[in-house]
């Protein structure tokens, strides 16, 4: 095996002879333009640089692997997501353990049809946090100012409970990655990303988050408030499924308009659910990789 470090790959190139197989990835590695050749290429440069890389790879006469049916770069999506805080009387040392969710509630992960909203939906409950960590609280209070600040900061260090809500992305076919006009230092174009949550995703998001300040209040935190909602985890752009006009690669991440082209990560996924992604990325792989060698 060959590991080439550094090398930053900017598309791949069609045969010329046969335009359905991918003849090479061209990468750049110390100012220089290189080639690799192979019977069966790849792609796992995570959401948004994949399909980057596929996008780039258009040329005068033939549209970018896996664009065939204009689906290339749809269906971007990111969990919307929030934590909620309360402040306990006993102590509750925030800062230990583990900076993930010790505890999951999947508890209402079916009810995702509730009136004005829809979608699933997780909590991840108490994460080791500190201020100004991932999920921090430190920018959380901007209602308490100065010397105030420190006496809070100085009790929420010790006194603090979280839970980090994550709600499912419905995908959209107008969110969707594509070309900047902008360049990068290597003249390759950049991309560019455009993400609207649905209306009914963020209702849900909200009648969520207020059960869960409801739920803090219910343990006896004495005050309770929310950061702001954000776009957690990155997946679609390269949708896997069965028909080629209305997806990109088949179920194991070959792209349909190519022999031997594949696509591996979050790209290939054509809905989010509302879990964390990469258990459920890494068993696709598995997947993939397994469809791979009994070819081979
Ligand atoms: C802050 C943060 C916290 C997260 N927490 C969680 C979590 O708790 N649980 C969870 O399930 N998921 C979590 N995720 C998501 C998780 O990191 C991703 O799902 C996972 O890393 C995706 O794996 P991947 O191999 O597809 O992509 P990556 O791990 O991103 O690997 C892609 C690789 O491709 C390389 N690359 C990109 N472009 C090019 C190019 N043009 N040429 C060559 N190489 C290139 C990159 O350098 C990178 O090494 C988190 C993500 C972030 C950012």
């Amino acid at each position: 095996m060959q590991l080439e470090h550094n090398a930053t790959v900017s598309r791949v190139i069609r045969d010329a002879s046969d335009t359905q197989r991918i003849e090479s990835v061209e990468y750049l590695q110390a100012g220089e333009r290189k080639i690799l050749r192979a019977d069966r290429i790849i792609i796992a440069a995570f959401a948004v640089q994949s399909v980057r890389i596929l996008l780039s790879s258009a040329t005068a006469g033939h549209v970018a692997p896996g664009n065939h049916s204009d689906q290339l770069g749809r269906y971007l999506m990111t969990h919307p997501a929030a934590t909620t805080f309360g402040l306990f009387e006993d102590e509750t040392y925030p800062h230990q353990g583990v900076s993930a969710g010790q505890l999951l509630n999947h508890d209402d992960y079916d009810q995702k049809d509730a009136p004005g909203g829809f979608g699933s939906s997780q909590w991840m409950i108490g994460h080791a946090i500190k201020p100004h960590d991932l999920l921090g609280y430190g920018t959380g209070r901007p209602d308490i100012p100065g010397a105030e600040l420190k006496t809070w900061l100085q009790r929420a260090a010790r006194h603090l409970g979280n839970m980090t809500l994550v709600c499912e992305d419905i995908a959209l076919p107008g969110n969707r990655v594509t070309l900047s006009d902008r360049v990068d230092n290597n003249g390759i174009a950049c991309a560019h990303t455009h993400h609207d949550l649905a209306p009914t995703a963020a209702a849900r998001w909200a009648q969520r988050m207020s059960e869960g300040e409801e739920i803090l209040r219910a343990a006896g935190a004495q005050e309770v408030w929310s950061g702001p909602r954000i776009g957690m985890h990155i997946m679609g752009g390269a949708v896997m499924g069965d028909d080629p006009a209305t997806s990109v690669t088949d179920s194991f991440g070959r792209v349909h308009d190519t022999d031997n082209l594949y696509v591996a990560g979050p790209a290939l996924f054509p809905s989010s659910g509302a879990v964390n992604p990469t258990f459920t990325l890494s068993a696709l792989a598995s997947r993939q990789a397994d469809h791979l060698l009994a070819k081979s």
